[in-house]
């Protein structure tokens, strides 16, 4: 094993091993370092987690050359429904009026891990270090930093180091960056269904009085559910039996797929946006959760992560980041966060708008509602942003994002 990495890569969650695979090059190796043991995970059929990917994160994953792997074990979203319960406006957004095979993808986050980790394993540039916890970092020439490796202290130095560990992130702490964070005052419920009228490919965003619900085809009659709402309601609908909870769920959603048949594990976490103040410091540069842990509601979060990812490769891929000096990186991790943040700030101001919007019950926001859908629905142009956001592709591009590697 390598003591003196060229990227140190703090985290091997989805976006950390992401970083990792679109960082290596033969010039370099790459060394992650994560804290629990990362075994390949089977897909728990009824009781697995999942995770919608946009067409940007198709793009980028296929520039990876992993988008033909990835695509056997994913569910296609043709048609996106939205609606409003209890009002009458609803909009639909679909991929063939874009030309598009499909608008995203569904995929167990079991299988997407697995399938990363199995990669990075396979890759002789990559070095991954498992129950490994970051602890602190010394930032000079290089950055050096200190972990734990199954109750061993180690230490490597690296020139550039990726912090993606998380919402709770250590390593943004350890560079001193502040972070802010906002509670939307509400938890979700996810859990996964069977219902007896699946419409294939099609994905529901129901904004119901307690909260966004979403039902995101997970192929054949099941469903992701994930489903928002005040702390007090999560409780009791924790405290139902499954069925209770599908009476719930069906009242919520109405009966566009039929049935609710079978509920599988229900999980429940209180939501808070987490968003660091800098996005860059030293030689270190934060992504993922550790730099902006979002609502749920428009499943943005990872989608963005990759693109900051893809970002990021766009500045370093064909640098020797060993010849770099930290003039050269601080310039060049200044232009990723200038690029980035405008970004970031978009995708933000997109969920917080549509939480605003859909979650508050003050009266006079029904009507307004009913017509933001309506006229979604009928206003090309309106629909076709609200497409391009949700598909990653409205903040301009880079290689990655058009499929290949820069
Ligand atoms: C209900 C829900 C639904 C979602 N749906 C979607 C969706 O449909 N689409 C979408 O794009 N996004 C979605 N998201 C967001 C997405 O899940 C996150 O953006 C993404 O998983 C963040 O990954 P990450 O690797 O940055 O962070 P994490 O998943 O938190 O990974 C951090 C990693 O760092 C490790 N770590 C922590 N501390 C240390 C340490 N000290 N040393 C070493 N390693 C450490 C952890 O073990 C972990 O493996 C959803 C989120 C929620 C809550």
């Amino acid at each position: 094993m390598k003591n003196n990495p060229e990227i140190a890569i703090v985290g091997g969650g989805l976006v950390g091993l992401c970083a990792a695979l679109s960082l290596q090059h033969p010039d370099r190796q790459v060394h992650v370092i994560e804290s629990s043991a990362l075994a390949q995970q089977k897909a728990t059929g009824l009781n697995s987690r999942s995770i919608a990917l946009s067409c940007s994160s198709v793009q980028i994953f296929r520039a990876l050359g992993l988008w033909s792997k990835i695509r056997k074990q994913a569910s296609p979203i043709r048609t996106i429904h939205i609606s409003s319960q209890g009002r009458w406006g609803v909009a639909r957004l679909h991929a063939a009026d874009y030309e598009l095979e499909a608008l995203g993808y569904v995929i167990e986050s079991s299988i997407l891990g697995s399938l990363l980790l199995d990669q990075v394993k396979h890759s002789k540039l990559i070095t991954l270090d498992t129950e490994a916890e970051f602890e602190n970092a010394e930032y000079g020439k290089t950055v050096k930093l200190d972990y734990r490796c199954r109750n061993k202290k180690k230490r490597i130095s690296a020139s550039l180091v990726v912090v993606a560990d998380g919402a709770s992130s250590k390593g943004r702490a350890s560079l001193g960056i502040e972070h802010r964070i906002t509670d939307y005052g509400q938890s979700a419920v996810i859990t996964n269904v069977l219902v007896s009228k699946p419409v294939g490919g099609t994905a529901y965003e129901r904004f119901t009085p307690e909260g966004p619900l979403a039902m995101l085809p997970l192929g054949r009659d099941r469903y992701a559910c994930v489903w928002t709402h005040d702390p007090e309601n999560t409780d009791h609908l924790m405290r139902l039996d499954d069925q209770q909870f599908a009476e719930a769920l069906q009242q919520g959603f109405g009966y566009r797929l039929g049935y609710i048949e079978q509920i599988g594990q229900r999980y429940s976490f209180p939501l808070h946006r987490t968003e660091a103040l800098a996005l860059a410091k030293y030689r270190c540069v934060l992504i993922g959760n550790a730099a902006n842990a979002l609502h749920p509601v428009a499943g943005q979060g990872f989608n963005l992560a990759l693109r900051d990812v893809a970002s990021l490769c766009e500045l370093f891929l064909n640098q020797s980041i060993r010849n770099l000096d930290e003039p050269s990186i601080a310039k060049a991790l200044s232009q990723y966060e200038i690029s980035r943040k405008a970004e970031q700030a978009k995708v933000v101001r997109l969920g917080d708008g549509l939480v605003s919007l859909f979650s508050n019950e003050f009266p006079l926001l029904g009507p307004i509602r009913a017509a933001a859908l309506g006229l979604l629905d009928i206003v090309p142009a309106l629909k076709a942003e609200v497409a391009l956001s949700g598909m990653g592709f409205s903040f301009g591009g880079n290689s990655m994002l058009r499929g290949q590697m820069p």
